[in-house]
């Protein structure tokens, strides 16, 4: 997924390298050169991360954060501090000026990618969030469910033996209203989750006489604890021990010792994270689920979407959005053949699969008898063909079991549409995938194919 960056910087070396980075991973970029253009940039180009100097003439990071913060149009998005090597303070100031999350100058590559991927991930997760939020307050629905989830009252478990670095952790995380609680070695830690449940979980890499990778192989494969944000304390040094530590499944990672800020950000940033998959993924409350929810299959119906996809388009997330249209192959043979409830059966489970291969910010709905939608905010073209793919093949795999024991094969059709860069308009979008689905069932059906935008 291509996500669009924008880099404040008032030198012209720095950003250089910082763009040649990020465009090698496929971003999009964009420079502001100073404080005031950055404002204008971000407001216009609605970037998906800010990554913001700190030290510039006329008007400095600090402010600049502050007012694009104080902005409807700008506060959802992630900004990132670069600040200089060993200047805590600055890091205080950016907390306080809202900064998300912060990085020190010059970004050594391995990082910046691991902070900016993670950012552009809660990003995306947001902008789900507030657009469910529209479309429930739009059908009238309250706006309750959706009431932005504050970390206070969240807790956390800090697994640390050593006692002047427990302690930082310990008085940091209070500051954002996170209750922490201390376990001195895995065993004390391993106990405590059998027992509690934690929104965080911090482990120090530096446990003396054991090894600390284990304790995050355990808490990653503990079944009340697979799904926990889990942030390591690393010294500088221990750079491969991180690398191992993510590839078990660690969520971010902290050097030692800790910076007090650093660690309020990105504790911060974690649990807000899972607070908000967590929603995603979740009911959404019985009022919204009668009125909005299709009751055979439990997805969306039709009528959610649509305000979902209107409400996309209003708040500028329609340049880059793509719609799946995807219909079942010869549904009609299967009720035909085997009866109704079977086929109310084959769509429960065709709708199932669906579900299971779709992201968590996407939507998907039941859009009328044997048709479904997928809305895919942030997702261009060759995203889109790639889930539509997926989804194509999760169904042609899936086993679908008639009534009489045999197995009955079950396959769809999928039609893309996608905006192309402009502002598109949700029938526009809506009627190219149909176009495309169209065009799929005329070539053989079980089968994925594009329409561009007319
Ligand atoms: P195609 O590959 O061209 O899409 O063929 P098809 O048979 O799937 O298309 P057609 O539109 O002719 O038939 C759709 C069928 O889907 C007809 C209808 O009975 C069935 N259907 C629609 N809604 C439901 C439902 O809720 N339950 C069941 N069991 N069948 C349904
Ligand atoms: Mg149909
Ligand atoms: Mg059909």
């Amino acid at each position: 997924m291509s996500a669009r960056i924008l880099i404040v910087d008032d030198m012209p070396a720095n950003t250089r390298l910082l763009e040649a980075k990020l465009r090698d991973e496929y971003y999009q970029t964009a420079i502001a050169r100073d404080g005031f253009e950055a404002l204008l940039v971000a407001a216009e180009w609605q970037p998906d991360l800010i990554l913001l100097d700190v030290m510039m003439p006329g008007m400095d990071g600090f402010e600049c954060c502050r007012r694009l913060k104080a902005d409807n149009a700008t506060r959802h998005i992630p900004v990132v501090m670069v600040t200089a090597l060993g200047q805590p303070s600055e890091r205080l100031c950016g907390l306080e000026a809202g900064a998300d999350d912060f990085l020190t100058k010059p970004a050594e590559g391995e990082t910046l990618m691991a902070r900016v991927r993670s950012l552009v991930r809660l990003k995306r997760l947001l902008d789900e969030w507030h657009a469910r939020g529209e479309t429930a307050r739009a059908l009238g629905l309250g706006s309750d469910p959706f009431a932005v989830p504050s970390v206070s009252g969240t807790r956390a478990l800090v697994v640390d033996d050593w006692d002047i670095s427990a302690a930082a952790t310990m008085d940091a995380l209070p500051k954002e209203g996170i209750v922490a609680v201390r376990a001195r070695d895995g065993r004390e830690a391993m106990t405590l989750v059998q027992d509690e449940t934690f929104d965080l979980i911090v482990i120090s890499l530096t446990l003396a006489g054991e090894d600390s990778l284990r304790l995050v192989s355990a808490i990653r494969g503990g079944s009340r604890t697979h799904e926990t944000p889990l942030l390591l304390l690393a010294e500088t040094e221990s750079r491969d021990q991180v690398v191992r530590g993510f590839e078990l499944g660690a969520s971010d990672w902290l050097t030692l010792p800790i910076d007090e800020n650093e660690l309020r950000a990105r504790a911060r940033n974690q649990i807000r994270r899972k607070i908000y998959q967590d929603r995603l993924r979740s009911d959404l409350g019985s009022a919204l689920e009668m009125a909005l929810i299709d009751p055979l299959t439990g997805l969306y119906n039709q009528r959610y979407l649509r305000r979902h996809l209107a409400g996309l388009v209003e708040s500028g997330q329609s340049r880059q959005l793509s719609v799946l249209m995807i219909d079942v192959d010869f549904f009609k043979r299967v009720n035909d053949s085997h009866g109704h409830a079977t086929g109310d059966r084959a769509l429960r489970l065709i709708a199932e699969t669906l579900r299971a291969n779709t992201r968590v910010f996407d939507s998907l709905a039941r859009y009328g008898g044997e048709e479904f939608v997928v809305v895919m905010p942030g997702a261009d073209r060759d995203d889109a063909i790639q889930a539509a793919e997926r989804l194509r093949a999760a169904v042609e795999l899936a086993e679908f079991v008639g009534p009489t024991g045999q197995r009955v094969p079950l396959t769809v059709s999928v039609g893309v549409g996608c905006s192309t860069g402009a502002p598109a308009a949700p029938e526009a979008l809506l009627h190219a995938a149909d176009t495309a689905l169209y065009a799929a069932k005329a070539g053989g059906r079980n089968r994925v194919e594009l329409a561009a935008l007319t």
